[in-house]
C-alpha cells in the first residue's frame, strides 16, 4: 500500500503539477520531472538497494541536505526551475514516505539519517 501511494506520487502527482503551472509546456514539464526521479540512481551505491524501513532523505548522495539546499538554488534560474520542482517534490515525497514508515517503525527513525541530523540541528539551537 505504501509503495503504490509512493509510486504514484511520483508518477501522478508531476503530472499535476505539469498541468497547473507550466500549463503551456506541460508533457515537457511532466517528462522533466519524471526524469528526475533518476536521482534514486543513487540508491545503487548502497547495499541493500531498495530497503523499505530506510529513510532516503540525508541517507542517499542525491537526497542529502546540500544536494536538496542545490535544488532549492536551481529554482531561481528559469532553466533549471522545472527539474527543481521536480527534484524538491521528490524529496517531498520521499519524505512523506519518511514519517509513515516511522508511525510505524520507532526504531526505523532512531536509526535514520534523518533523525540524526534533526538531532544536530535541534543541538544547534540548545
Ligand atoms: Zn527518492
Amino acid at each position: 500500500m505504501q509503495t503504490l501511494v509512493h509510486y504514484s506520487f511520483h508518477f501522478i502527482f508531476p503530472l499535476f503539477i505539469a498541468l497547473l503551472f507550466f500549463r503551456d509546456q506541460w508533457k515537457k514539464a511532466w517528462l522533466i520531472m519524471l526524469l528526475t526521479m533518476l536521482v534514486d540512481l543513487d540508491h545503487l551505491f548502497v547495499r541493500p538497494v531498495f530497503d523499505p524501513a530506510r529513510c532516503s532523505i540525508g541517507f542517499h548522495y542525491l537526497h542529502s541536505i546540500p544536494a536538496i539546499a542545490l535544488y532549492v538554488i536551481f529554482l531561481f534560474n528559469k532553466r533549471t526551475r522545472i527539474a527543481a520542482v521536480g527534484l524538491l517534490f521528490h524529496m517531498l515525497t520521499d519524505l512523506i514516505d519518511c514519517f509513515w514508515t516511522f508511525s510505524h517503525c520507532q526504531s526505523c527513525m532512531l536509526h535514520s539519517k534523518l533523525y540524526a541530523i534533526y538531532v544536530n540541528v535541534m543541538h544547534l539551537f540548545k
